[in-house]
């Protein structure tokens, strides 16, 4: 599903942030990315999401090369990614729940279905009741979990999540990833970014660790 070939992004500025990446990650599997701070773990996360390109090397999703893929093409590969990024990205002049109707109206999902569907995401991230504030109006971690509700209401195949428990309590932390381990038993691939060591042991799932824009 995911096939990265001696990859490198460098910044403007000349530093490299990712260094010759070569990995693989297949349909269904649930892996998490670790390291330290600055390690390169959300630029390889954008790179997947299409957000970056790499300024060397061939990142393959879905059996796409996403450096050769147009601009055009962009919204219809973001329909099978869910994004969960902490510039959250949000519509903050849209409700909590017209923010999760979007990517199911982007894909022609209307009317009772899609509120079905935008409440059920809602209530999965403890949210339902606050369906008619500003995001604006909500906390770090409810914008965050706002955000997860949003990635995932369009069941999306991929879901690529950067630090998506960083600014949640034990309790939400715990909720998210549950939730994320159902995706995954229905055959959805996770790469999800975690600094949580305690996570990964009780998730299971292979982890994948960068040092300096390397894979170690
Ligand atoms: P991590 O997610 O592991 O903290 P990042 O991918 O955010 O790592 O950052 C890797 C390196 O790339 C860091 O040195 C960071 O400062 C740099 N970097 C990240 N984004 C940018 C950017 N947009 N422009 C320039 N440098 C960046
Ligand atoms: P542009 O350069 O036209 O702004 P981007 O690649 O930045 O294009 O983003 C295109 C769309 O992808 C955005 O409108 C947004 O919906 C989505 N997107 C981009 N980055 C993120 C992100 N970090 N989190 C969530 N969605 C994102």
């Amino acid at each position: 599903m995911i096939e990265l070939n001696d990859v490198t992004k460098r910044y403007p500025g000349g530093y490299e942030a990712v260094s010759h990446v070569s990995l693989q990650i297949n349909k269904g599997e649930m892996v998490f990315l670790t390291g330290h701070s600055g390690a390169g773990k959300s630029t390889l996360l954008k790179l997947i999401a299409a957000i970056e390109r790499p300024t060397a090397g061939s990142v393959v999703v879905f059996g796409q090369n996403l450096g050769r893929m147009r601009r055009s093409a962009l919204p219809y590969f973001r329909r099978n990614v869910g994004l969960i990024f902490q510039d959250h990205k949000l519509l903050y002049d849209r409700s909590v729940f017209d923010n999760v109707l979007l990517p199911l109206h982007i894909q022609g999902v209307t009317g009772q279905d899609a509120s079905k569907r935008v409440r059920a995401a809602l209530d999965k991230v403890g949210l339902l009741k606050k369906e008619r504030a500003r995001p604006i109006t909500l906390s770090g971690g409810e914008q965050q979990r706002l955000c997860i509700a949003r990635a995932i209401v369009s069941r999306p195949q991929l879901v690529l999540a950067d630090e998506p428990t960083a600014n949640l309590d034990e309790a939400y932390a715990g909720e998210i990833m549950a939730m994320f381990q159902a995706f995954n038993q229905v055959g959805v691939t996770l790469v999800i970014s975690t600094h949580d060591q305690d996570l990964i042991r009780r998730l299971g799932g292979r982890s994948l660790t960068l040092a300096e824009g390397k894979l170690v």
